[in-house]
């Protein structure tokens, strides 16, 4: 099985240019992010603040966080039984999944998924700690990066054009802020692997971050 690992920061691209990799290849994609956005809406919903360890670490066993796709192969994240892809974006949840993905129980409920997707298919899959803990062997490992003020603008263009109302400085400060919290965290932070390519996106289009990896891909595969 191949499986290529992406890392990086708030914003960068990762799922963008993932989801182009797995189609030119036939690789499933894997968003980790999705899944701890999953289990962040949880504890939302529950009105649980999110820096109370206790009570989430005793929830967790009776969370179940599962995927599955749809007919044009778009990953689907279920919470407890319910599809909640269009309830995980909102940046509320994001902040959430970012400080309970500091949580180990947290982490622990979602590993061995992640793990076992890599033994039974081809995979692409992105988030922060793919490289460096999920998938030490991966075939491949990218650590994708862009300046907060390039991630800021792109994930402004984005919302903008979804029609949904924000603010760019609001979004900026909102992405240093996550970039803070996901690499101190003492578990599992955002870093890059010792064997990962490092790639800089913000003077890069799509199609050339693509073109670079599957370049990587063919050299190694
Ligand atoms: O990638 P996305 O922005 O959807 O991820 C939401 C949050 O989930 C991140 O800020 C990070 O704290 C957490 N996460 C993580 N490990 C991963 C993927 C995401 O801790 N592999």
């Amino acid at each position: 099985m191949y499986s290529i690992a992406i890392d990086g920061p708030a914003g960068a691209g990762k799922s963008t240019i993932a989801k182009e990799i797995a189609k030119r290849l036939g690789f499933i994609y894997v968003d980790t992010g999705a899944m701890y956005r999953a289990m962040g809406l949880c504890f939302l919903r529950k009105g649980i603040d999110g820096h109370d360890r206790e009570t989430i670490a005793d929830l967790c066993p009776s969370i179940r966080v599962d995927l599955s796709y749809d007919g044009e192969g778009r990953q689907q994240v279920i919470l407890n039984g319910e599809n909640v892809t269009p309830f995980i974006r909102q940046e509320e949840v994001g902040q959430m999944a970012s400080v309970t993905s500091a949580i180990p129980e947290v982490r622990a409920a979602l590993l061995d998924l992640q793990r076992n997707m890599a033994l039974t298919s081809d995979i692409i899959m992105d988030g922060r700690d793919i490289g460096t803990h999920v998938l030490p062997d991966a075939t491949l490992k990218i650590y994708l990066t862009a300046s907060p003020g390039v991630r800021a603008r792109r994930r402004y263009d984005e919302l903008c054009e979804k029609g949904i109302p924000c603010d760019l400085n609001r979004i900026e400060e909102d992405i240093i802020k996550r970039d803070q919290q996901d690499m101190t965290r003492e578990i599992a932070p955002l870093k890059q692997a010792e064997d990962a390519i490092l790639l800089d996106s913000s003077d890069m289009s799509i199609q050339e971050v693509v073109s670079a990896i599957l370049e990587e891909f063919e050299k190694i595969r």
